[in-house]
């Protein structure tokens, strides 16, 4: 059962043939079963069974819709009613949500049931999931090793099939280097696609939420729920959400794919690039022309995504002051005192790292020469962005340098871990939408797909990441153990 698209799984629902209360209670188990992974922070049993009864009631009356009676988990950075919400954070271990996100609001309407809050990175800084303030998630794929940030939680549980889908979120890569580290269909979204109302915020001039799924069909039926404007949200797009559906099984022919050289450098694990060469080569038998583009900028992504995304946490994170919500100090001597202690004694030390980078780029002496200039380069590479894309209909490159490394292997040394990104953080600094999809295994460890395309091509992305899926079984692939 835990192999069925989603798909599959509604109609069995519609059919009679299970009800949602059985399903919930059957990925209840599997997460208890697998609880090792770490992946959730919170299940929510109880929400979950009471929903999936309601669920069986809309079923048996005619009125589902595609994902009504559906288990999905959802990324702890979303606020849900009533339901703790922990970002990942001790400074937020004692907060329960006084209201639903948008995006969950959105998941409730449709009938869905959330079977809990997955593990991420401490306020969705990190690349590992190890920020963690609830420990390191492990990627069932090999489980010395690491599932990717920060939505790990998400991508873990969606490998080993402890929920058919999940939310995640994706300031810098977090929806698209775990999904390939852990070999699932991921898809950021274009800036402003999905609402950012009631998810917390870390750099909110990049933030984005999306889809975490097996299959870009799956991932197309959450976005479908998930995308639309929200008043609630001033960056939130005004732009009709088409039928994600409706397009995926349009062929490719005469699709024109862009490589940029400057993704193909000797950063590059080898066996990573030829994962790419090969999927590139099997696009090019479904009717797609290559070509060569540049990004003549790509190489200062990650310096500019590391000032600006850490300027925007350090003002998005005054907020936790231990005097609102969250973490509050015992015994405070003044307010002082209240101020320092609470965050002191809160944050991790990523956190505390990102605060004080971010604090020093804002400062009124070196505004300037960090900030606006970050700034300035984002305009460049979003140029880049933009030419690539007048020349070819999608770009095509890795997702993240390395396959999953050792739990421990770069939490010591940021600057690796920050070049994680390296491929991911240039197409949030655009706003572009992004998918990770399987496309190997080296060493039995997972390889993602970068698909990025055009502002508001989601339904373009996902048709290439569902055509190619439609000739080839690598998001079919389980992990040893979870079948
Ligand atoms: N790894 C990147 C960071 O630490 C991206 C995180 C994200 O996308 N939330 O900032």
């Amino acid at each position: 059962m835990h192999n069925q698209s989603i798909s599959e799984l509604g109609q069995a629902l519609r059919d009679k043939k299970i009800s949602s209360v059985e399903l919930t209670q059957y990925f209840l188990d599997r997460i208890k079963r697998h609880a090792s992974l770490n992946s959730f922070i919170t299940v929510t049993e109880e929400l979950a069974l009471q929903q999936a009864q309601a669920a069986d009631q809309l079923l048996a009356s005619g009125q589902a819709r595609a994902l009504t009676g559906i288990p999905l988990a959802q990324k702890d950075i979303f606020c849900m009613n009533g339901v703790k919400t922990t970002c990942g954070s001790k400074m937020l271990d004692n907060f329960i949500a006084p209201y639903d996100a948008t995006v969950i609001k959105q998941f409730n309407a449709a009938g869905a049931v959330t079977l809990g809050k997955l593990n991420m990175d401490e306020f969705a800084m990190g690349s590992s999931n190890e920020t963690s303030f609830y420990g390191a998630v492990q990627n069932p794929w090999n489980t010395d090793t690491v599932p990717g940030g920060s939505s790990g939680g998400s991508a873990a549980a969606v490998a080993a099939r402890l929920t058919p889908a999940a939310s995640g979120t994706d300031t810098g890569g977090s929806i698209r280097q775990p999904a390939a580290l852990c070999g699932i269909t991921g898809l950021k979204p274009t800036y402003g696609r999905i609402s950012r109302y009631g998810m917390i915020a870390y750099a909110s001039s990049l933030d984005q939420g999306g889809p975490m799924a097996r299959s870009a069909e799956d991932a197309a039926l959450l976005l479908q729920v998930m995308a639309g404007f929200d008043e609630k949200d001033s960056t939130s797009a005004d732009q009709p959400v088409p039928d994600y559906l409706a397009e995926l099984n349009k062929p490719l022919q005469g699709l024109k794919i862009g490589l940029p050289q400057e993704f193909f450098t000797a950063d590059l694990d080898s066996d990573i690039a030829a994962a790419v060469e090969t999927a590139v080569a099997e696009y090019k038998k479904l009717g797609a022309e290559v070509k060569d583009v540049s990004l003549p900028n790509l190489k200062l992504a990650i310096p500019a995504y590391y000032v600006i995304a850490s300027a925007e946490c350090s003002a998005n994170l005054s907020r936790f002051d231990g005097v609102r919500f969250g973490y509050r100090c015992d015994n405070p001597e003044d307010l002082t005192d209240l101020y320092t202690r609470s965050r002191g004694e809160a944050f991790g030390q990523e956190v505390k790292r990102r605060i004080l980078m971010g604090t020093y780029a804002l400062s009124a002496g070196y505004y300037d020469a960090y900030y606006l200039k970050a700034q300035k380069v984002r305009r460049l590479i979003s140029n880049d962005f933009k030419q690539a894309l007048s020349e070819v209909d999608v770009i095509m490159g890795p997702v993240s340098p390395s396959t999953a490394f050792a739990i421990g292997e770069k939490s010591g040394d940021p600057i690796q871990m920050y070049l994680s990104d390296i491929y991911t953080v240039a197409v949030n600094l655009a706003g572009l939408p992004g998918m990770s999809i399987p496309a190997g295994l080296v060493d039995n460890k997972p390889v993602g797909l970068h698909i990025i395309g055009d502002y508001f091509a989601e339904a373009r992305l996902l048709n290439i990441a569902h055509q190619y899926q439609h000739v080839t079984d690598w998001h079919t692939q389980c992990p040893p153990g979870f079948e």
